[in-house]
């Protein structure tokens, strides 16, 4: 079976070189669903995955814009159309200084099959721009998210490809992309997702994805008659998974007692209940300050500069800030201060190594692809609710998408229990939506 799957990677590194993230993602279902299509006929010798691993289509562009002082600025913008099977290209923007062509298909490659587990008939994509949000003016933002769109509208659209946001592009990045694209198109349509409410957005859109990777934590949780009441949990990230994560976790009864950004971690041992809380989402989302600034309201917390959480004693891990922040001596000291839960809630946050300390302690690992897929359902639920002209209430919402999450968690327990009766989440949430997007494939052909 090595043999096997080294070949085929050998053949994916010889085609992408110097895609390190890619790779990686790459790997990961290789080593999950090649032993799958092996044993199973109807995949057999269909070259399947490595007409998945292709993007159907790779759009780059230039991107060029002019700043308060009158300099003019060109970053690169992109959109990866990874795979319509299943649906119209579905994924959100990143607008990082470190985008490039590797992380935004891997990106997108995993958006493939997690929009398969969601059950929605959404296909995988996604895009952004190596531009640098931090420190401009809402003007320059506007101006920016204005210049992408008038590119980028032209691939697009509501039965075509629908963009959201990821990291970066939160409530007023996707104001600026909506608006130009309406202007362009003359069209007011469901194009976007996570929208203003007003405006065609869904209830619950922000809260999803921080949510859902609590309500898969609890379904894993449950499997061993365990939950959060009572557990201390540790948060990457303080932006919108990772806030809403830790208004989840705080509901049910954890302490939450860690979050961070690209310049430490806040260690908060009294937890941060529902009042700091509040003060962060002022902080992070209306003043767009650094978590660091906590300590001036909150002074018993500390900050450890160019730290990340995971040396923090906790029973549940969940890293909602960006890939790779979680790696193999991370794992082990997690392991060794007695985390027995880790629920991704950003993308490929654990590296392979990490992973590879969590399966072999058999604690309760649930990848992003399944744990972080909340987000883009609920923006399946709002691309419903435009269609329809309708609105569901935010317990509705709420509803659907615990219902989804613990759907995830079934068919990752189906496809991904071993003989021993563990559950590989890794295995379960690769091969199930593996099935779903090739059996599509297969039904439509060659094409
Ligand atoms: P935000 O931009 O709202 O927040 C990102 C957070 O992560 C910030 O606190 C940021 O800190 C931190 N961060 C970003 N890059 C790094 C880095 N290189 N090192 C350390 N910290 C970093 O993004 P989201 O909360 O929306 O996204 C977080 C993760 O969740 C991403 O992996 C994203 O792909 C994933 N995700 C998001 C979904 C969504 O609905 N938004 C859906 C599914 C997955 P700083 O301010 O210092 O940069």
């Amino acid at each position: 079976m090595k043999k096997i799957i080294d070949e085929f990677m050998d053949l994916v590194k010889s085609r992408n070189t110097n895609e390190p993230e890619f790779l990686q993602a790459v790997q990961e279902v290789a080593d999950a669903v090649i032993p799958y299509i092996v044993d199973h006929d109807i995949y057999f010798g269909k070259n399947i995955l490595l007409r998945m691993v292709e993007p159907e289509r790779v759009l780059m562009f230039r991107v060029s814009w002019v700043d308060d002082a009158g300099e003019i600025h060109v970053n690169r913008g992109f959109r990866i159309q990874m795979n319509s099977a299943i649906g119209p290209y579905k994924g959100g923007l990143r607008f990082h200084k470190s985008v490039n062509l590797s992380i935004l298909k891997f990106l997108a490659f995993e958006q493939v099959f997690k929009n398969a587990l969601t059950t929605l008939p959404m296909g995988g994509a996604k895009g952004g721009s190596d531009f640098d949000p931090k420190g401009k003016s809402d003007d320059e933002i506007m101006r920016f998210c204005h210049a992408f769109m008038s590119e980028l509208f032209r691939h697009i659209g509501p039965n075509k490809d629908i963009p959201a946001g990821d990291i970066g592009v939160g409530a007023r990045e996707i104001g600026f992309l909506f608006g130009k694209y309406k202007k362009l198109r003359n069209e007011f349509t469901g194009v976007i997702t996570g929208k203003g409410l007003t405006w065609g957005g869904s209830l619950i859109r922000p809260e999803a994805t921080g949510y859902g990777t609590v309500y898969f934590a609890e379904n894993m949780l449950k499997t061993q008659n365990k939950s959060f009441e009572g557990k201390t949990v540790c948060v990457s990230g303080s932006g919108n998974v990772a806030q809403f994560a830790t208004e989840k976790a705080i509901q049910l009864g954890a302490k939450v007692v860690t979050l961070s950004d690209s310049s430490g971690t806040l260690f908060d041992p009294d937890g941060i209940d529902a009042a700091k809380l509040a003060f962060v989402m002022e902080l992070k989302n209306e003043k767009r300050g650094r978590i660091s600034e906590y300590l001036e309201e909150y002074p018993r917390a500390s900050f450890q500069k160019g730290k990340r959480p995971w040396a923090v004693a906790c029973d549940i891990a969940m890293p909602c800030a960006t890939q790779n922040e979680l790696d193999g001596e991370d794992a082990k000291q997690l392991l060794k201060n007695g985390c027995i839960c880790v629920s991704e809630g950003a993308n490929m946050p654990s590296t392979p190594e990490a992973i590879h300390e969590f399966h072999k302690a058999k604690i309760l690992f649930a990848p992003g692809k399944a744990s972080n897929a909340g987000g883009v359902a609920t923006s399946g639920l709002e691309m419903t609710q435009n269609s329809l002209r309708f609105h569901w209430s935010r317990i509705e919402v709420d509803e659907k998408l615990q219902e989804i999450m613990a759907d995830i968690h079934e068919v990752c327990v189906q496809y991904g229990t071993d003989k021993d009766g563990y559950v590989d989440y890794v295995k379960g949430a690769n091969i199930a939506g593996f099935v779903k997007v090739a059996d599509a494939m297969l039904a439509q052909g060659v094409v």
